[in-house]
């Protein structure tokens, strides 16, 4: 019997930290973990923003919510705000949560479509409490306290600084009896019946064998590519974005619940507002703008004083072919990447450990589970990246990268769901996939996408029924949002971190 004792984590960035803290709280405690990371390969540094998942994760693995927020200088986000998308001017925001409420027969978005093909219904984002809390900046997590009201719907994620979440769960992991190594690993041993990884060997000599290996070691993927060759699924022809930079500047104005995204002429610029500073980057495709030219549009449009230099970054966009193979799973940037647009990298992470949690091989490898974590693995990918391409797809921009992404050819999954909303606006959720009904609607709205019809069983009820219950939900959403504290009031008096030196 080969039975699973010891786990190898290869990495210490955002991915190596939440698979050891996950690990050590939720697995049984006769297996032994350990994390090797070398001081002199630095982890990535971004990836501060999130989706409200994340929150189930820290539920999972025990973590309390304003410790968490304090402890990472964090912030609330609510959704993301697109800038200069559809085209120049144009600003969108793509809420978590509910838009209006549904009703038996039909979705609420599918009456409000009919009437505001006619004219007679407010722009969408009026109808939802996740959009117009950051449209009037208000902020507090979701409560039943006034029964089945909007309150009920708030759907909230996080920005956080990315060094100190990893060094949060680090704690956290340690304290559960996570062995730390530093150092670089220099080779791996494979053996010699059936090449699945036997140990790590560091610059120092010693040799960490494990049974199984979780390769967290980022985009390079020591173990899954560089030892095991898995091969890689370049998607770079549908989301050709391959370069970032990003840099932190000082805080700036009111605290917004929102992660934003601008629109320049050959990529995107994103903002993240921290209790300490807000993050900055610019993601870029190099075909179509040199990195120079890319600084300096960032520079130029930081909100505070910059407080660090530009840090570039390159990536190439898509999967590896296969997320576990023999005895090493790969995790986070190892496994693949997908540019940060929806903020979906780190819930990747935290759905590959709940998979591989479900399909832990504590009895010894069996292939049937290790194709059923693929399957799972290529499918959360492809649908995360049908949804991405969407946003590239639907633009009426005028510069060559956009025209580019407007004429490309999508993937056929992506451009029936298009097709489908351009007939009557219907859109379904297919696979148990992350993006809800009301996360497509927004984006296709928001850049400009406009259904030819609507949905006739909308029919069923009349034109002044449908346009009460529209002025409803709006007039409530509002009294709900205005009875709210601001962003600030509400960290203010739950979990205000102190201020960093
Ligand atoms: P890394 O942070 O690169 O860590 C790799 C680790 O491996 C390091 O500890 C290193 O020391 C170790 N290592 C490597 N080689 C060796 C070796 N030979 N020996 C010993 N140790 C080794 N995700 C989101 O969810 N939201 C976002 O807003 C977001 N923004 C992003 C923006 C950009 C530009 C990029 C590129 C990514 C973004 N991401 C985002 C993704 C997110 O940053 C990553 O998913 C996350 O940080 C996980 O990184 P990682 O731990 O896989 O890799």
């Amino acid at each position: 019997m080969n039975l699973v004792k010891d786990i190898v984590i290869v990495g210490g960035g955002t991915a190596g930290w939440m698979t050891a803290a996950a690990m050590s709280a939720l697995i049984p405690a006769n297996h032994r973990i350990r994390l090797v990371e070398s001081d002199l390969i630095s982890t990535i540094g971004v990836g501060e923003a999130t989706i409200p998942v994340i929150r189930g994760f820290n539920d999972l693995i025990g973590v309390d919510e304003d410790e968490f927020m304090r402890e990472t200088q964090a912030t609330f986000k609510l959704g993301i705000e697109f800038r200069n998308w559809g085209k120049v001017g144009d600003n969108y925001i793509h809420g978590f949560g509910t838009v209006g409420r549904d009703q038996h027969l039909a979705k609420f978005y599918q009456y409000w479509l009919k009437m505001y093909q006619s004219g007679q219904a407010d722009e969408l984002e009026k109808y939802s409490i996740n959009t117009m809390m950051p449209r009037m900046g208000k902020f507090m997590r979701a409560t039943r306290e006034h029964g089945d009201s909007p309150f009920a719907d708030i759907a909230h994620a996080f920005h956080f600084d990315a060094g100190l979440y990893a060094r949060y769960l680090r704690g956290r992991a340690e304290r559960q009896g996570v062995v730390r190594t530093e150092g670089k690993i220099v080779s791996v041993a494979q053996r010699a019946d059936n090449g699945f990884v036997e140990a790590v060997i560091m610059e120092s000599g010693e040799r960490i064998a494990g049974d199984l290996f979780i390769d967290c070691s980022g985009l390079h993927g020591l173990l899954i590519e560089g030892t095991l060759k898995t091969g890689y699924e370049d998607w770079s022809h549908w989301l050709p974005c391959d370069s970032a930079i990003a840099v932190p500047c000082e805080s700036f104005g009111p605290l917004a619940p929102v992660t934003r995204s601008t629109a320049h002429t050959a990529g995107w610029q994103w903002r993240i507002p921290l209790q300490h500073r807000i993050g900055n980057g610019h993601v870029f495709c190099s075909k179509f703008m040199d990195a120079e030219e890319a600084e300096r549009i960032l520079l130029s449009n930081l909100d505070g004083k910059q407080l660090a230099d530009p840090r570039h970054i390159k990536f190439k966009t898509g999967k590896r072919k296969q997320g576990w193979n023999k005895n090493v799973v790969a995790m986070g940037l190892a496994s693949g990447f997908m540019e940060p647009l929806e903020s979906t990298s780190i819930h990747m992470i935290q759905t590959a450990i709940t998979r591989l949690l479900m399909l832990f091989p504590h009895q010894g490898f069996d292939q049937a589970d290790v194709d059923y974590y693929n399957a799972q693995y290529t499918r959360e990918y492809e649908t995360i990246r049908d949804f991405l391409i969407l946003h590239y797809k639907i633009n009426q921009r005028s510069e060559p990268f956009w025209t580019y992404c407007r004429e490309m050819e999508v993937p056929a999954s992506l451009q029936r769901k298009i097709d489908l909303y351009e007939s009557n606006g219907r859109i379904f959720r297919d696979n148990e996939e992350l993006f809800a009904e009301t996360s497509w609607l927004q984006v296709m709205h928001g850049q400009g996408l406009r259904p030819r019809g609507y949905n006739p069983l909308v029919d069923q009820q009349s034109p002044e029924a449908i346009a009460d219950l529209l002025q409803g939900v709006k007039e409530v959403v509002r009294n709900c949002v205005e009875a709210m504290p601001t962003h600030e009031q509400y960290i203010a008096a739950n979990c205000k971190a102190a201020l960093m030196s």
